[in-house]
């Protein structure tokens, strides 16, 4: 009987996830589209499961040039190189994207709320925003979601 109560609440607690995590979890990853087939697996790996790159990994940590930062699966313009700083976290550091260049949910993994955001145009993940240092955002950026385009002046 014990046994059976025991299945009952775990029944219980699988139809409760299936319920209300599982659409939202297969409708958020059904939004992420691979249109770039040039795109490596550590690349895929960050866009599709929100991995994150090594800190001090990516060369845009040092591009200093003028131009935009487009997504590096769909091409979308997401930053101008105006928004750029050097934040210290080895990551490409933003106070700001283009207007509607990403969308946001919030992510609970690692045991912390963060903001994650994603391409707008093509859905895949690209970082996290935070609210912190002297800044009034910081976007951290994977190097590897971004292409950059200097200005031809
Ligand atoms: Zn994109």
């Amino acid at each position: 009987m014990k046994h059976l109560r025991r299945n009952f609440f775990k029944l219980i607690g699988v139809s409760f996830l299936s319920t209300f995590l599982l659409p939202y979890k297969l409708l958020y990853s059904a939004t992420k589209k691979i249109i770039n087939p040039d795109l490596s697996d550590e690349q895929k790996n960050i866009m599709l499961n929100e991995a994150t790159e090594k800190p001090y990994s990516s060369p845009l940590n040092y591009e200093k040039r003028k131009g935009f930062f487009h997504c590096a699966n769909c091409g979308a313009k997401l930053f101008s190189s105006d928004a750029k700083f050097d934040s210290g976290t080895g990551w490409p550091s933003f106070t700001e994207s283009l207007p509607g260049a990403f969308k946001t949910k919030v992510d609970y993994s690692l045991g912390m709320k963060r903001i994650e955001y994603h391409c707008a145009n093509c859905g895949v993940h690209h970082g996290h925003v935070f609210a912190d240092g002297l800044q009034k955002k910081r976007f951290c950026s994977n190097g590897l979601c971004l292409i950059f385009k200097p200005d031809i002046n």
